[in-house]
C-alpha cells in the first residue's frame, strides 16, 4: 500500500530538464534534518501547451533519482486529471489528482442527497470538533444544500477512483481529490461534509485541495486576509483529524494546497498550523521553476539573456490569448509591464531583479512577473534553441531552482526558519 508521507512538496517541471535541481532542494532539507518527498506535478493543460508527455516526466525524475541517489520515497503527480484525460498518465504516475471541481454545483440525484443526509445525523445539530472552539452548528436545511452542492462532484470522484483501481489496481496509487478550481472557498464545515461522502464513497484519500479563502494567484504572493486564512486552515485541519477518526479515512490524510509557491505571507500559518495539530502537508509549486529557468539564463547574460528577452516580447505580443487560461489566477496591471523595447536594453541584472520574488527589491515588478509565468508556451514554441540554452547554462539555472525551492518555499513552509 503505497503510503505518502507527512511533508511533500509538488515540484513542476515544464520541460523536464530541473528534476535534479529541485531534487537538489529536498537534500537540501535533508540535511536540515526534515524529509520532505518530491512529488513531480504537471497537468493535462500543461502537458497540451507545451506539447509533451508524462512519460518524459518519468524519464526525468527517475534519471535525477538515480544520479543523486535519492532512497526516499518520490512520486508522479497526473494533476487535474479526469476520466477524459486519465489515460496518458496511467502507465507513468502514481499520483493523481481527481479533479471534481467542475461538477461542483451541479445537482445531484435527489434520492442520493436524502439517503446521504439520514445516513449521517451526526452532521446535524451541534458538531464539535476538537481544536475548533466554537463547535459547527448546522440544521438539516444546510447538510441538504451542501450534498446538493457536492455530492454528484464526490460521486464523480468516485468513478475516476475505481477506473484508476481497475487499471492500476487498489493502493498501487495515491489518490487526491481537488476541488480548488471553482468559484468559491469551501468553509471548514463543508469541507467536513466533503469528508463524510468522500468516505462513503470509499476513496481512501491521502490528499484534499479545497479551495481556500483568498486568491493563489500564479507565481505572486497571497491576496487576501491572512488572519481569516489562519484560522480556516487551522479548522481544517481539526477537521480533516475528526474526519479521520469518524470515517475511518486513511490515517495520512493531509491538505493539499495548490498554487502554493510564492505564497509567502501565509508560510508561517502554515507551518504553525501543521506543527500545531501535528499533521502533515502537502504544497504543489509549478511555475516559479519555470520562471527561475528564465532567471537563471537572465543571469547568464550573452544568448541567456537575449533568450529571457525574445520570451518576454513575444509573451507581450501575445499576453492576451496567454492569459486567457489562466484569467483568473492572475491579475496582471498592463500599465505595469515594461514595453519590450525597454527590457531589450536591460542588463542581466535589471531583468533577474524585475523577476525574481524579493519584495524587499524596488525593482521587482508582480505584473512582469506574472506574464513571464503563463509565457512557456513562448518558449515551448523555440523548441530545441530554448533546451539547448537550458543545457548551456545549466549550473546557473539550477542554482536558482533550487535556491528558489529551498530558501523560499521548503524553509519557511516545512522547517519554519
Ligand atoms: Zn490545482
Amino acid at each position: 500500500m503505497t503510503q505518502l508521507p507527512r511533508f511533500s512538496i509538488g515540484v513542476g517541471d515544464r520541460f523536464a530538464h530541473q528534476a535534479k535541481a529541485q531534487l537538489a532542494a529536498c537534500i537540501k532539507a535533508k540535511e536540515a534534518g526534515l524529509e520532505v518527498i518530491p512529488v513531480w506535478n504537471k497537468s493535462n493543460r500543461e502537458h497540451n501547451i507545451i506539447g509533451s508527455d508524462p512519460s518524459q516526466t518519468r524519464r526525468a525524475a527517475d534519471a535525477a533519482v538515480k544520479e543523486l541517489g535519492w532512497t526516499a520515497p518520490f512520486y508522479l503527480d497526473a494533476d487535474h486529471i479526469n476520466l477524459t484525460t486519465v489515460d496518458r498518465f496511467l502507465a507513468p504516475c502514481d499520483f493523481f489528482t481527481l479533479d471534481v471541481a467542475d461538477m461542483i454545483g451541479k445537482p445531484a440525484d435527489a434520492a442520493d442527497v436524502k439517503a446521504f443526509v439520514s445516513r449521517h445525523p451526526e452532521l446535524i445539530g451541534t458538531v464539535a470538533i476538537p481544536g475548533i472552539e466554537e463547535p459547527f452548528h448546522t440544521d438539516e436545511a444546510f447538510v441538504t444544500g451542501v450534498a446538493n452542492k457536492f455530492l454528484a462532484a464526490v460521486q464523480d470522484a468516485g468513478r475516476i477512483y475505481r477506473y484508476l483501481v481497475e487499471k492500476k489496481g487498489e493502493g498501487n496509487f495515491v489518490p487526491e481529490v481537488s476541488m480548488d478550481e471553482t468559484d468559491s472557498p469551501q468553509t471548514p464545515v463543508e469541507l467536513l461534509i466533503i469528508l463524510a461522502a468522500i468516505a462513503d464513497e470509499q476513496i481512501p484519500i491521502q490528499t484534499i485541495a479545497p479551495k481556500f479563502t483568498g486568491r493563489f494567484n500564479k507565481g505572486v504572493d497571497y491576496v487576501g486576509d491572512v488572519a481569516q486564512f489562519t484560522r480556516e486552515f487551522n479548522e481544517d485541519l481539526a477537521t480533516i483529524a475528526f474526519a479521520v477518526k469518524t470515517y475511518g479515512l486513511p490515517s495520512n490524510l493531509k491538505l493539499s494546497v495548490h498554487s502554493g509557491s510564492d505564497k509567502f505571507s501565509i508560510y508561517k500559518a502554515i507551518h504553525d498550523g501543521v506543527k500545531k495539530f501535528d499533521a502533515g502537508v502537502h504544497m504543489k509549486t509549478a511555475g516559479t521553476t519555470w520562471l527561475e529557468e528564465l532567471i537563471g539564463l537572465a543571469e547568464a547574460g550573452g544568448a541567456g539573456l537575449e533568450i529571457a528577452k525574445e520570451v518576454y516580447a513575444e509573451a507581450y505580443a501575445h499576453s492576451e490569448e496567454l492569459c486567457a487560461p489562466y484569467a483568473t489566477v492572475i491579475d496582471i496591471d498592463p500599465a505595469k509591464l515594461p514595453q519590450p523595447e525597454a527590457v531589450n536594453g536591460w542588463t542581466s541584472e535589471q531583468y533577474t531583479s524585475a523577476l525574481r520574488h524579493d519584495q524587499a527589491n524596488k525593482a521587482y515588478n508582480q505584473s512582469f512577473r506574472q506574464l513571464l509565468h503563463v509565457g512557456f508556451k513562448v518558449a515551448a514554441k523555440m523548441g530545441d534553441r530554448y533546451l539547448k540554452a537550458l543545457e548551456a547554462n545549466e549550473a546557473v539555472v539550477g542554482r536558482n531552482v533550487t535556491t528558489n525551492l529551498f530558501e523560499r518555499h521548503i524553509r519557511p513552509v516545512f522547517l519554519g526558519r
